[in-house]
């Protein structure tokens, strides 16, 4: 298995949902093809792209056609205004036009030149892409790109390549074991180790601000999922549940801002019914949001993004620290290095390996961060994780209609509750008498991952995908 180095800023980007491997990964190939071939000494007059294996299944439900086309504009999904989205692919359909870079026309007719092939897969991943660009002077420019989950795209070109960043970092860590002997030489927990591997990108400075930025972006995202009613778009008519929770809880408390909506839901007290509540709503509504085509955060996938920011904001709201900002550094950071080890050692792709990877990672991440910013020690936040990891094992991707929606939206309320519950036994356990080990679960997950049928990785072709009749799956 390749080395690499990644930083906490890999685990959590800034995107547009619903997918991260399905919307984000081809968006990114996308501008990276187009960058490519606009600096082409020649013009671009005929562009098409071709999909594969899971990526033909689900990409309808999960947006890859409009991540694609706005790819090819070189849109950024970080800034792009979601308010267009749908105005700008229907002109597209429309006119059979696309401006590639933003800038320079080609007819394009997403019906014939973005092509499904729903019963091939490219060798590498499940979830590849092809794309293919015609010059005016004959002469024919083409890539093949993966999206390995989480919204890291692969070149082909890249699969074999090795980063050269690992021995830059102070303190490589390729295993838990690895975590485990940089925490205990160094004396820093999880998060001080993942604070000083991030100098190697940046200035501590820089980190502390792009963190406290996805975490603004994490938050309003509960917000906004809590202010918006309504169904959900796809076909599927799944109604938002997020807001109609949360004015239920608030009972009338009034509010104009997240700074007084965090007030009114403290004012509701800390008995185990209303935090559950809360717990479940946050995480509703990320999800939704991310359904919607909203903006949020990969953590570490889109069909995971709730789980992190419900179990983060369910702490500061209910169990808050002295400093809100070095509280939200600390745990995103612990959670990231969690989320890095499962990358590195199995999967984040569901494609790869069903939702163990996606829910089962983002609550063990989830539960090892809640247990450092509870006073755990490093051998107790590593055991939350892996208790959170334990019981998601063999979980399968079965995404009814191919929409991130059911049981998706769902299953990140029972990621966070789990994360929460394995923090908990964490923190009164003792390690020593653990008889599975994070590196251990890790690897129980990959080979699961290995023998899991295709059906259940991300193809929409089993499992509640296939028992729920729905005008969009018929059995
Ligand atoms: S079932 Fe799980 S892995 Fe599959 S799309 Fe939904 S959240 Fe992602």
């Amino acid at each position: 298995m390749l080395k690499e180095s990644l930083s906490v800023m890999d685990m959590f980007k800034i995107g547009v949902g619903p997918s991260s491997s399905h919307t984000l990964g081809p968006w990114t190939a996308a501008r990276r093809f187009v960058t490519k071939v606009l600096s082409a000494p020649y013009p671009v007059i005929r562009m098409q792209v071709t999909l594969f294996g899971s990526l033909a299944k689900t990409g309808k439900g999960h947006g890859t056609d409009i991540a694609i086309l706005l790819g090819l504009r070189d849109e950024d999904p970080v800034t792009f205004d979601l308010r267009m989205l749908n105005s700008l692919i229907d002109q597209i359909h429309q006119q059979q036009r696309i401006h590639l870079g933003g800038k320079h026309a080609i007819a394009f007719n997403p019906l014939t030149d973005l092509v499904f092939r729903y019963e091939e897969s490219l060798p590498r991943h499940p979830n590849g892409m092809h794309f293919l660009a015609h010059l005016d002077n004959g002469e024919i420019v083409s890539d093949v790109f993966y999206s390995t989950g989480g919204g890291f795209v692969t070149h082909e070109q890249e699969f074999d390549q090795q980063s050269s960043t690992l021995m830059l970092l102070p303190y490589p860590i390729e295993c838990a074991a690895d975590l485990s002997k940089w925490c205990r030489n160094s004396g820093l927990p999880i998060s001080g180790v993942v604070a000083e591997n991030e100098k190697a990108w940046r200035s501590a400075e820089e980190t502390h601000q792009q963190v406290l930025t996805i975490w603004q972006v994490m938050r309003e995202c509960i917000y906004e999922g809590c202010q918006t009613g309504g169904e959900l778009p796809g076909g599927l008519h799944v109604e938002r549940r997020a807001f109609g929770i949360s004015q239920r809880l608030l009972n009338g408390a009034a509010y104009h801002d997240y700074a007084s909506w965090c007030e009114a839901i403290r004012s509701g007290g800390l008995s185990f019914a209303n935090t559950l509540d809360w717990l479940s709503c946050f995480a509703l509504a990320v999800n939704e949001q991310n359904a919607a085509f909203g903006r949020v955060v990969t953590a570490p996938t889109n069909g995971s993004a709730g789980v992190i920011p419900a179990v983060l904001q369910f702490m500061l709201l209910f169990d808050p620290p002295e400093d809100e900002d070095t509280a939200v550094i600390k745990f995103l950071f612990a959670a990231s290095e969690i989320g890095c080890l499962f990358k590195k050692r199995a999967t984040i792709s569901a494609a790869m390996g069903g939702c163990q990877a996606e829910i089962g990672v983002s609550s063990a991440m989830a539960a090892a961060a809640l247990t450092e910013c509870r006073g755990g020690s490093v051998a107790q936040c590593l055991m939350a994780a892996e208790i959170a990891m334990e019981h998601h094992l063999g979980m399968t991707c079965d995404p009814i209609g191919g929409l991130v929606q059911v049981p998706c939206i769902e299953r990140n309320v029972m990621g966070a509750i789990k994360a929460i519950t394995a923090s908990q036994l964490a923190l009164s356990g003792d390690p020593d008498k653990a008889r599975v080990s994070l590196d251990a679960v890790i690897r129980t997950m990959w080979e699961t991952a290995q023998d899991m049928n295709h059906k259940y990785k991300e193809t929409a072709d089993g499992g509640l995908a296939r028992v729920i009749p729905t005008s969009l799956s018929e059995c």
